[in-house]
């Protein structure tokens, strides 16, 4: 079986698990689950994550807020957040960014609001963890300007992008988008990344690989997702995952 899974972005507090969630959790590890980030988006959210990194060894933490809960920032949460990363196992300020897809908030609010978090992450010295949804230019804009460290998650610009993004030193993580039938994309920039910049993640309970799409998703199933990057990279399942667990320790500065 396959292990050492680092699933470096996941929302277990959101109420697709409200069902079974202990269950889920609980069955992780015998899945060859070998830690959790668990991504925060709004308020509430960083509560939520904060909790479960409490109750499961292997769930760690990001606050943050999510370019849709943008409107619910304001200058006084920049220490509330901090406050939060004084906690053990809060490792990164996350998730942040823009998202032009859904525009649910306006788009100079996302852009203040993500480069205030920038600033933050950059004062407290922790990695962010980037939400760009047909935001690219933006994005890049602003991680230009302040060299963030950091993860772009759920990655789905090009491949010349990513070089871009490689050359500021940020790692670059895939989910199940790149075993879609539509992904040449995606799996042009996923080649582009040197597996030691490579991380794997599930943005779980969406974004379910092949063959299971359609269904809720959880970590086990990055299995699916390390197969395809493997097959791209020309090596095999249990070293891109050995690799990507590695990275994801360094990107989150997780003492092993
Ligand atoms: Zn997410």
């Amino acid at each position: 079986m396959l292990h050492h899974i680092f699933d470096t972005h996941a929302h277990y507090d959101d109420e697709r698990f409200d069902g079974d969630r202990e269950a889920v959790l609980a069955s992780l590890p015998s899945k060859g689950v070998h830690a959790v980030l668990n991504a925060a988006c709004d308020k509430k959210s960083c509560l939520t994550s904060i909790e479960l990194s409490r109750s499961y060894d292997f769930i760690y933490a990001s606050v943050g807020i999510h370019p849709h809960s943008a409107d619910e920032f304001s200058e006084s949460d920049t220490e509330l957040l901090a406050g939060y990363t004084k906690l053990p196992k809060v490792v990164a300020i996350g998730e942040i960014g823009l998202d032009y897809h859904y525009d649910f908030s306006p788009r100079e609010t996302q852009k203040l609001v993500f480069e205030r978090q920038i600033q933050l992450a950059l004062e407290l010295d922790l990695p962010i963890i980037v939400h760009d949804r047909e935001a690219h230019a933006d994005t890049m804009e602003l991680l230009q300007k302040y060299r963030p460290r950091g993860i772009l998650h759920c990655y789905s610009g090009s491949a010349e992008m990513a070089k871009e993004i490689l050359k500021l030193g940020m790692y670059i993580a895939f989910g199940g988008a790149v075993t879609f039938k539509n992904a040449r994309k995606t799996l042009e920039a996923a080649a582009a990344v040197p597996l030691e910049r490579l991380l794997v993640e599930t943005d779980c309970p969406y974004m379910t690989p092949e063959p299971l799409r359609g269904t809720r998703c959880d970590s086990s199933l990055i299995a699916y997702t390390a197969q395809k990057l493997a097959e791209l990279h020309g090596v095999d399942p249990q070293q891109l995952l050995d690799r990507t667990c590695k990275n994801a320790y360094e990107v989150y500065q997780i003492a092993e």
